[in-house]
């Protein structure tokens, strides 16, 4: 009610203002936010954070005018469940999705209802992926489930619209459309949301050209997982990845060889929905351009004959190109979104957010996919830009979660949060302010096993600046604990070393606090 008074007092003091109406606006109205996140988006695979990979000069320029930081982590690192903690700023234990196979209650509160409440136009384009509908924004155009590539199918407030062409094309023209249509007067809150970098990587044509070059092997691509029975037994691995969706192949090309598991229940047949509906979906005139370009793969891939360690590291190139190219489709449609806020007098009140669901592994450990507590997956790539607020060219290594959102978000909108929302505010770290109480550990927790994919066990853990600590339980009872400072591509877990008990107790310690601040029944 406090912010509905406030708007009313803004819109007098506008209206009998005597500056010119541009300036008024400007100077009062509250921020307009763009959250931009997409889908499974390593740090690794963004050139403001490595440059080994890929140029990302879109999102580049997000951090370059802004705070990009390097120790921001998920709670829970697989799609749905982010996507949960996102709008309520609540652990999943107490949001109640904590895995993909929950549905999303979405009655409870979060912050896009706070903004509507306060005057905010509020929208969601893109991905969506938590089974219910959307409640808390004005207009809504998402995916359906994981969406797909090409020609997605939308749901545009509860019709369902086909689209023709490529999907972070098609999600960036109605999160553009939408943008122009929104009232001028008002201030907007956009979640835009993208599919990719989502499996199965099926990147734009026109972008088929890029990376011709192999890419580096990650150091530990061959990591014989010694000590560490989770690592050992997940079913992640890139050299099981399909033939077919994965690789993008036709069936006379990989003839003699084995499918691959590819992380997925016995009952799933993946060969059956990439023919049909992934490479199936494409128009006459798409799939021309995706023949001249995969077939010729597939006629020297079953002239080789690829075995053993050629065939893993081969599956490891073909990854690769089509997750940076799908990448690189991201980048440039950001890119059109940021030129539209500038063309329209929109960058200066906007706050820009870019971030992705968790993070992702690009062959380390040999792995593809996510959910593990290691490095890979549990940060997220995370910049943000405000001008005049938001000083440029910083970087921070504070420990930041996708808890901390939500009250982000209400924060710069001049909204309290409410006391049950988890996270903190990150706005004065944005400044370049970080309280001195600010968190020095952070707690996970990962759900999915033994159903679902991959076969990663459940596990919680706790993450200092220098150490993690992690349990995995369930049919197994291991834990794991790692020096970040000297290892951190986490190979040698430290759990017997002598040296490390009195820290491995302090740290168990930690964790049974952290659970109950944050209202574990168990703890
Ligand atoms: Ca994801």
């Amino acid at each position: 009610m406090k912010n509905i008074l406030y708007l009313c007092l803004l819109f007098i003091i506008a209206c009998t203002s005597t500056e010119s109406p541009k300036e008024s606006k400007t100077a009062n109205k509250p921020y307009n936010i763009i959250f931009i996140m997409s889908d499974d988006h390593a740090e690794k695979a963004i050139s403001a954070y490595d440059k080994s990979l890929i140029n990302t000069p879109n999102i580049d320029r997000i951090a370059n005018e802004g705070i990009l930081f390097k120790n921001s982590f998920v709670t829970n690192s697989i799609c749905a469940p982010a996507r949960a903690v996102l709008l309520t700023g609540k652990y999943s234990h107490l949001n109640g999705l904590r895995d993909n196979r929950d549905r999303f209650d979405g009655s409870q509160l979060t912050f896009p209802k706070l903004l509507q409440e306060a005057g905010y136009q509020t929208s969601i384009v893109g991905k969506w992926h938590l089974k219910t509908e959307p409640t808390g924004f004005d207009y809504w155009n998402i995916l359906i489930g994981q969406g797909e590539y090409y020609n997605p199918r939308m749901i545009d407030n509860g019709d369902t619209i086909s689209h023709t062409g490529y999907t972070s094309t098609v999600i960036t023209d109605l999160a553009l459309d939408q943008l122009k249509q929104q009232d001028p007067d008002k201030p907007f809150c956009m979640l835009y949301h993208h599919k990719a970098p989502h499996r199965n990587w099926m990147p734009d044509s026109k972008h088929f050209d890029l990376f011709t070059e192999d890419l580096p092997i990650p150091e530990n691509f061959w990591d014989n997982y010694e000590n560490r029975q989770a690592a050992e037994e997940q079913d992640q691995s890139i050299v099981n990845m399909y033939m077919g969706g994965d690789m993008k192949l036709q069936p006379e090309h990989y003839e003699g060889y084995d499918y691959g598991t590819g992380g997925g229940p016995p009952q799933f047949d993946m060969e059956k929905s990439w023919l049909n509906n992934s490479y199936g979906r494409l128009t006459d005139e798409q799939k021309e351009l995706w023949d001249a370009h995969y077939d010729p793969i597939g006629e020297d891939f079953k002239k080789r004959q690829l075995q053993g360690k050629e065939l893993a590291e081969w599956k490891y190139q073909r990854y690769m190109k089509d997750y940076l190219r799908s990448v690189y489709s991201v980048d440039e449609n950001i890119g059109r979104v940021l030129d539209y806020l500038d063309e329209n007098g929109l960058a200066e009140n906007t706050l820009v957010v870019y971030t992705s669901d968790q993070g992702f592994y690009l062959g380390e450990h040999g792995w593809y996919d996510k959910r593990f507590m290691y490095e890979e997956s549990l940060s997220m790539p995370l910049v943000a830009r405000l001008p005049g607020v938001i000083p440029s060219n910083q970087t921070n290594e504070d420990i930041v979660l996708n808890l901390d959102f939500a009250p982000t978000i209400l924060d710069f909108a001049g909204i309290d949060a409410p006391s049950e929302f988890q996270g903190e505010s990150l706005r004065s770290v944005m400044e370049g302010n970080t309280p001195n109480n600010w968190r020095k550990a952070m707690y996970y927790h990962y759900y999915e096993y033994p159903h679902g994919w991959h076969k990663i066990k459940q596990h919680y853990g706790v993450r200092t600046d220098r150490f993690k600590l992690i349990h995995f339980y369930n049919d197994i009872d291991t834990w794991e604990l790692y020096d970040l400072q000297e290892d951190p591509t986490e190979m040698n877990n430290l759990i017997n070393s002598s040296d490390h008990q009195d820290l491995i107790e302090e740290l168990k310690l930690e964790i049974q606090n952290l659970r109950k601040s944050l209202d574990y029944k168990e703890v």
